[in-house]
């Protein structure tokens, strides 16, 4: 019900509002020419009027007329952005995501642009401009897993690991995680995911895997704790180490897939461990609040699609 009540929000009500807090999200200083690039707020002008649609700008450096919407994915979809809001409020609240089907019958589009929406989501909530994790002084968790349908009943089903996707993830405990989708979890694949990420002065936490020998060796400390979880709990190393904070992201990983996603293909599972990633990254723990998460992951749709070129 939670989720009802917010959608009285005017942002999923109407459409003037949606469109104004996209700008807002989009543009903080002012609009921003979707032709050429220009930003003087001098040299745009907002046409008002019934002439005119709503939302457009004329641009007196190129002489073209935009709105916030023009060569992004918003207006290619014809989704109305309140739709859009709604969708992405709902893939950002709580921590296991959304389905397509549910967006499908609760925002009421297609179960076709439902599932369209929830993939340009995923998308948006990639971070394409990761900064260096741990440092001096802070610790790096870093594990592997496998996921895939391990149903005995599903085609092409093979014991063991080697039909299942393989999954790295790095995590500063209290702090953030990255994760991704590898072929296959080998020392060398391991290595280049931990020294393109995290730097070397971080103190690395491991299991005892071989994986992570030799790459723990250009660390400012390796240390290591027993393997995984035991029905006592979790293992924890003589200093005091652990690998809960990258086991507990895995599990909340598998669980939500499990309970609302049921499986994704391979070829989605990037997306699907980047939503994972951005709500953890963005959480209430660190301060976010389910309205600035949506905020983000809106204005990331349109991060993706920036083409034009810079000014001067
Ligand atoms: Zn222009």
């Amino acid at each position: 019900m939670a989720k009802i009540a917010k959608f009285q929000d005017p942002i999923f009500q109407d459409e003037a509002k949606a469109r104004e807090a996209l700008e807002a999200v989009l543009w903080p200083d002012g609009p921003i020419c979707r032709h050429c690039g220009n930003s003087d707020q001098d040299r745009l002008t907002k046409l008002q009027g019934k002439s005119h649609r709503p939302g457009l700008y004329y641009c007196n450096e190129c002489t073209g007329h935009f709105t916030v919407t023009v060569g992004t994915v918003f207006e290619r979809s014809k989704v109305p952005l309140t739709k859009w809001w709604m969708a992405a409020h709902m893939i950002n609240s709580g921590k296991n995501g959304v389905s397509a089907h549910e967006i499908h019958r609760t925002i009421a589009v297609s179960y076709k642009t439902a599932w369209f929406m929830m993939h340009r989501l995923r998308e948006a909530m990639a971070d394409l401009a990761p900064t260096p994790m741990g440092g001096k002084g802070k610790s790096i968790q870093a594990d592997e897993t496998y996921y895939g349908n391990s149903s005995k009943r599903a085609k092409g089903y093979r014991k063991g690991h080697s039909h299942k996707a393989g999954i790295v993830a790095l995590v500063e405990p209290k702090g953030r995680a990255r994760v991704f989708h590898v072929k296959s979890a080998t020392a060398k694949v391991v290595r280049n995911i931990l020294v393109t990420n995290a730097r070397r002065t971080s103190e690395l936490h491991t299991d005892e895997s071989k994986l992570y020998t030799e790459v723990g060796r250009e660390y400012a400390a390796h240390k290591t704790v027993e393997h995984g979880w035991n029905q006592r709990g979790y293992y924890v190393g003589k200093d005091g180490q652990t690998t809960n904070a990258v086991e507990n992201f895995f599990g909340n990983f598998k669980r939500s897939m499990k309970g609302t996603y049921r499986f994704c293909g391979e070829q989605h599972l990037q997306r699907y461990l980047n939503e994972f990633e951005f709500r953890h990254n963005n959480r209430s723990g660190l301060g976010v609040t389910d309205g600035e998460r949506t905020a983000l992951a809106m204005k990331g749709i349109e991060g993706k699609r920036l083409t034009y070129r810079p000014t001067n």
